[in-house]
């Protein structure tokens, strides 16, 4: 036998084959008990060229027979296997439906029905019980209703209706459309049900959501005789873990050992999972111990436990013990660090994996830590990863693309935000909805606006993220006809129910511009119970327009669903220090008192050469500590020199900062930042600083003032939005 070198060829179908009879001797050909021995790719190669030079390929028996190992054994490969069927002049119904059935599996399940529509129209052959199952699980897949209805549909016409193998890939089919009526339905009809078509409705259930039914189902199990196994209690155990429901996981997992279900990993997995989902760490970890196989779903989830429980040096301990370190494990840990607030930690453990020479990051791993650089506003470091996944040839994925273009907004660079956006040809809801959101916090309304019709041009429809984003970039803007009739239009047009969050954005456009009353109104005709965002922007509106009714009111509300909302009592004592009610003012600061309402402390962050420096306010800790206050004297007195009057209202009003002192006015963390910035960075460059709070209005002023004095811009990124300050003015044109 001579090997195949060169590329298979296609043979090209006669118009009219010669009908080779199935049976015309080759039943028992020496050539198949050749293949059943082939172990390697290269000698199915061998055999295949074999059989075409002999002709004994053109027999479809005989060419199902290879298509048959090409296509289960472990060695071989889809592409390999369709390369051969694509040779196979006149695939017989056995190799149709072995071809539906891998690709039902695979990555393409698209294929299984275009395949199945290339048997209806090329072949004799109509689909049979061993068809179907694979074609509807083919439509689950793909989540086409429709799709699957026909397929129901032809195979009742078949009287095949009542088989058992078709109706439980229905009851799969119809359960992961979401039509758990459906579903259930076709469960009822199965007069002889198996063991799977109990474990497919629970599951489901399970999926659905309904829980309940579930577990009904479970104790009607045992009332049909019908034995439970180890599926069925993955089942239940996964609708635990989404349950929270620790009582009856516990219950599960003593059922499966007093009747003996077996333990696999996927059970031991299932219950760990429960365990975590649960909160109960000891019992995770004790049966953890136990397990005597695991793989990294185990490792994964026990790290993700105990980071989400901010247990970190425990996680951090199961990924030092791991026998062999996979990507998997590590972008549990950076993301655990990245969602739970701690960014740094984040970007230390990402700085230690590409340290590491045992494991490489992924596209996961890239996206935790660009989102980290986002938070910190940590350029220096974001623009080293991307150079990373240049260099290490990933291709821009949108979920790449997306935190590529959010790391860069949030980082105070839309320029570079904006190139990312541009470079890219693939561009998802999500990329779209980022450079929308990038505009918004800069104040660039009208090009947010523009970006939103353009999105629309490109056929991608917004979902709910965009709304938020685009209303986000009218607020910011001050477009109110514009935010109007883009929250007018959500529904009837685009299909998105307003939220929170868009009735939150909508109540500050209203707000900022003085439509007070029609803001509240929008709020009183509200479909959903308003949340306390809502009463949050109705305040912050009452703030600039000095409403003091008005501000009571949504204070009041919001403090009755987030009694520990210390934002909002200091904006209600503002408003009171603006209007002159001294009286309220005290009495607010001694209610504060004696609640004893946590604060979150004011901070700002400057990046210097890919390092985060951290300021509070009146901050000592610096160990440039010295020329930073030096440097702000420098600029206060030079400003004062040029006019510049600390604006008093700020010191009688309480900032989020911290309450009032004399001189604290002067030390906001901001400041700080500021005067530490105009030491370090190359006077070329920008100062980008990072604030968690919003920026009080005398920061603000001394930022602009120290933008022309000084000649140097700042991006000042506060909880709101970003201020870019450049010769004496702000980007936000002090609307914020
Ligand atoms: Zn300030
Ligand atoms: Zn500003």
């Amino acid at each position: 036998m001579e090997t195949l070198s060169t590329p298979l060829v296609s043979l090209p179908r006669h118009p009219n084959p010669t009908p080779l009879t199935v049976d015309n001797g080759h039943r028992d050909h020496p050539v198949f008990s050749l293949i059943n021995l082939c172990s390697t790719i290269k000698q199915l190669k061998q055999i295949h060229a074999h059989m075409l030079r002999t002709g004994l390929f053109l027999d479809p028996y005989s060419a199902s027979k290879l298509f048959k190992a090409t296509a289960l054994s472990s060695f071989s490969s889809l592409e390999y296997a369709r390369q051969v069927f694509d040779q196979i002049p006149q695939p017989n119904l056995f190799t149709f439906n072995t071809l539906i059935r891998i690709y039902s599996f695979s990555s393409e399940p698209i294929q299984s029905v275009k395949i199945f529509l290339r048997m209806l129209s090329e072949s004799p052959y109509y689909p049979n019980k061993f068809t179907f199952p694979f074609l509807i699980k083919a439509a689950a897949e793909i989540a086409r209703l429709p799709v699957g209805q026909v397929f129901h549909g032809m195979a009742i016409k078949s009287s095949l209706g009542d088989d058992v193998y078709i109706l439980n890939s229905l009851i799969h089919f119809y359960s992961s459309c979401g039509d758990l009526d459906m579903a259930y339905r076709v469960f009822v009809m199965i007069d002889n049900k198996d063991v799977v078509s109990w474990n497919s409705m629970i599951s489901g259930f399970v999926q659905g959501g309904r829980f309940e039914m579930a577990l009904e189902l479970f104790r009607e199990m045992e009332v049909d005789n019908a034995k439970p196994n180890d599926v069925t209690m993955v089942g239940l155990l996964s609708g635990c873990a989404k349950k929270r429901d620790l009582e009856l996981g516990r219950w599960v997992c003593s059922y499966i050992e007093k009747k003996q279900i077996k333990m696999d990993l996927t059970m031991s997995n299932a219950m760990l999972d429960m365990f975590v989902k649960c909160g109960t760490l000891e019992d995770a970890k004790r049966l953890f111990d136990k397990m005597e196989e695991k793989d990294i779903i185990s490792w994964t989830t026990m790290i993700d436990g105990y980071a989400k429980l901010g247990e970190y040096d425990a996680a951090r301990c199961v990924l030092d013990v791991m026998p062999r370190q996979e990507i998997a494990t590590w972008n549990a840990l950076i993301s655990a660090y990245e969602q739970n607030g701690k960014p740094k930690e984040a970007l230390a453990i990402f700085h230690e994996l590409q340290l590491s020479k045992n494991v490489i990051p992924d596209e996961v791993t890239f996206v935790s830590a660009l989102s980290a650089c986002a938070q910190l506003g940590a350029m220096d470091v974001g623009e080293q990863i991307y150079a990373n996944i240049k260099n290490r040839g990933v291709k821009l994925n949108c979920y790449l693309t997306t935190s590529l273009i959010d790391m860069y907004s949030k980082c105070g660079n839309l320029d570079k935000a904006l190139e990312v956006f541009n470079s890219v040809k693939r561009r998802d809801i999500f990329v779209w909805s980022a450079m929308i959101a990038g505009l918004a916090m800069y104040g660039k309304g009208r090009a947010a606006i523009d970006l939103f019709f353009k999105m629309q041009e490109a056929r991608v429809k917004p979902n709910a993220v965009t709304f938020t984003n685009i209303l986000c970039a009218c607020s910011h803007a001050g477009l109110v006809e514009e935010g109007r009739m883009f929250f007018n239009q959500m529904e009837p047009v685009y299909g998105v129910v307003p939220g929170f969050m868009h009735y939150a954005c909508m109540v500050d456009i209203l707000g900022r511009a003085g439509l007070l009353d029609e803001a509240a109104e929008l709020i009183e005709k509200m479909s959903i119970t308003p949340s306390a965002s809502v009463w949050g922007a109705l305040l912050g509106a009452c703030k600039i327009h000095g409403n003091v009714e008005l501000a009571e009111q949504a204070c009041s509300r919001l403090l009755e669903l987030e009694p520990e909302n210390h934002g909002a009592l200091v904006l209600l004592s503002n408003i009171y220090a603006k209007t002159g009610k001294w009286d309220n003012v005290s009495e607010l600061r001694k209610r504060m008192r004696v609640s004893g309402l946590k604060k979150e402390p004011g901070s700002s962050s400057v990046e210097i050469n890919g390092v985060i420096h951290k300021f509070l306010a009146a901050d000592n800790s610096h160990p440039l500590g010295k020329e930073i206050y030096s440097k702000l004297d420098e600029i206060m007195t030079r400003l004062k020199s040029l006019g510049y009057v600390p604006n008093k209202s700020h010191l009688l009003q309480l900032v989020e900062e911290e309450e009032v002192q004399e001189q604290a006015l002067n030390l906001h963390s901001e400041k700080l930042a500021i005067a530490f910035g105009l030491i370090s960075v190359k006077p070329s460059q920008p100062i980008r600083i990072v604030k968690n709070l919003r920026v009080c209005g005398d920061c603000h002023s001394v930022a602009k003032l120290i933008s022309r004095v000084y000649d140097r811009d700042i991006f000042l990124r506060d909880r709101y939005r970003f201020h870019h300050f450049s010769g004496g003015q702000c980007s936000c044109m002090d609307y914020w």
